[in-house]
C-alpha cells in the first residue's frame, strides 16, 4: 500500500522536476517496481514446504500430514492412486482447497519464509504468485485469445504499461504466439485442445507467479498436444517452481526431477523421480510403479 503511495508521490516529484524531493532509497524500490511490471515475463522461483499438511472434507481426512519440500526450479510430480488425495494436496498449496464448503486444511505451507496460511497473508495474492492449470483446459468461454491472456493481468488489478507486450511474452512462454499471433482477437475456445491449455498456462503466466501447479494438464490431451505440454514444463522449470500431478508414469519420468508417492491420504515415498521408480525404498512404492495396483 505504501508502496503505491511512493510511486504516486514519485511520478508527481519527477513532473514537477523535482526528484531529489524523494528519498533515492524509495525511488530505487519505485523504479524496481515499475520494471517488475514492464519486464519481460520473469520471476523468481520459490520453495515450497509442506509441514504437517492435514485436509478435510468435513469429516473426511482427505491429507494426513504430508511434509515435503518442493524445489526451486525442479518440476516435482505427485502421483498415486485416484482418490489418494493429489488435487488435495495442491489445491492447498494456493489455498484453493478451503473454498470447497466443509473444507479446511491445517499445517502450514511455506513460501521461502513465508506462511501462505499466515494470518496477514492476503489469500488474492496467493493465488496469483501460486498459479494453477487444471485438467480440462478452461478458457473464459466469451472471451478472446488475447483478454484470455490479459483478463489474469485485468484480475489482478495490477497497472500493466504495455499489455500488448505482456500478452505476447506470456503467448510466447506457452509456446502458442507463432500458432495464434495473427487471430488473437478470435475466440478462445476456438483452439484445439492443446492449444487451449497453452493458452491457459499463457493466463497463468502473465500475471508472474513463482509456482505452478499443474493437476493431470495433459490427461485430456491427444499424445502429441501432450508432448508439448511436457516440452513446455521442462522449458517453464528455468522460471519457476513446478508441482505436476499426473496419473500417468510415464510422464513423471519424462518431466519431473522429484516425484512423491501417495497413498490413502499419506505421502509414500518422495525421491529423485529415477530412484522411486527403479529402486524405491518403499514396497508400496515398488507394487505401484510395477503395476501391482492402481
Ligand atoms: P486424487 O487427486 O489423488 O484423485 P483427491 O484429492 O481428488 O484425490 O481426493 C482425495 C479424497 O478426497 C478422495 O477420497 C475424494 O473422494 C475426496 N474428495 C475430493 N474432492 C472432494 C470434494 N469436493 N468433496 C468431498 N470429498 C472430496
Ligand atoms: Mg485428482
Amino acid at each position: 500500500m505504501s508502496a503505491e503511495h511512493n510511486e504516486m508521490t514519485t511520478g508527481g516529484a519527477e513532473k514537477q522536476g523535482e526528484p531529489q524531493h524523494v528519498a533515492p532509497d524509495v525511488r530505487a524500490v519505485v523504479r524496481e517496481q515499475g520494471d517488475r511490471v514492464a519486464a519481460p515475463v520473469e520471476s523468481p522461483a520459490r520453495t515450497v514446504k509442506l509441514q504437517g499438511l492435514h485436509a478435510y472434507y468435513g469429516e473426511q481426512h482427505a491429507v494426513k500430514g504430508v511434509d515435503l519440500t518442493y524445489a526451486a526450479n525442479e518440476v516435482t510430480a505427485m502421483i498415486g492412486p485416484s482418490g489418494c488425495g493429489k488435487s488435495t494436496v495442491v489445491r492447498c498449496i494456493n489455498r484453493m482447497h478451503e473454498e470447497i464448503p466443509g473444507a479446511r486444511a491445517e499445517g502450514r505451507v511455506m513460501l521461502d519464509d513465508e506462511d501462505v496460511y499466515g494470518a496477514e497473508v492476503d489469500v488474492v495474492s496467493v493465488r496469483r504468485v501460486i498459479g494453477m492449470v487444471f485438467q480440462k483446459p478452461n478458457p473464459f468461454p466469451t472471451m478472446s485469445i488475447f483478454d484470455n491472456v490479459a483478463a489474469g493481468l485485468r484480475l489482478s488489478g495490477r497497472r500493466v504499461p504495455n499489455l500488448k507486450d505482456r500478452v505476447e511474452q506470456s503467448l510466447r512462454g506457452a509456446g502458442l504466439w507463432e500458432e495464434v499471433k495473427d487471430r488473437l482477437g478470435r475466440p478462445g475456445v476456438g483452439l484445439s485442445g492443446g492449444q487451449q491449455q497453452r493458452l491457459c498456462i499463457a493466463r497463468t503466466i502473465a500475471v508472474e507467479p513463482e509456482v505452478i501447479l499443474m493437476d493431470e494438464p495433459a490427461s485430456a490431451l491427444d499424445p502429441i498436444s501432450t508432448l508439448k505440454i511436457e516440452e513446455l514444463v521442462l522449458e517453464l522449470k528455468k522460471r519457476y517452481t513446478i508441482v505436476i500431478v499426473t496419473h500417468n508414469m510415464q510422464q513423471a519420468a519424462r518431466v519431473a526431477d522429484k516425484t512423491a508417492f501417495m497413498l490413502a491420504g499419506e505421502l509414500v515415498e518422495f525421491a529423485d523421480t529415477d530412484t522411486l521408480f527403479t529402486n524405491p525404498s518403499d514396497s508400496r512404492t515398488e507394487d505401484y510403479v510395477t503395476g501391482k495396483f492402481g
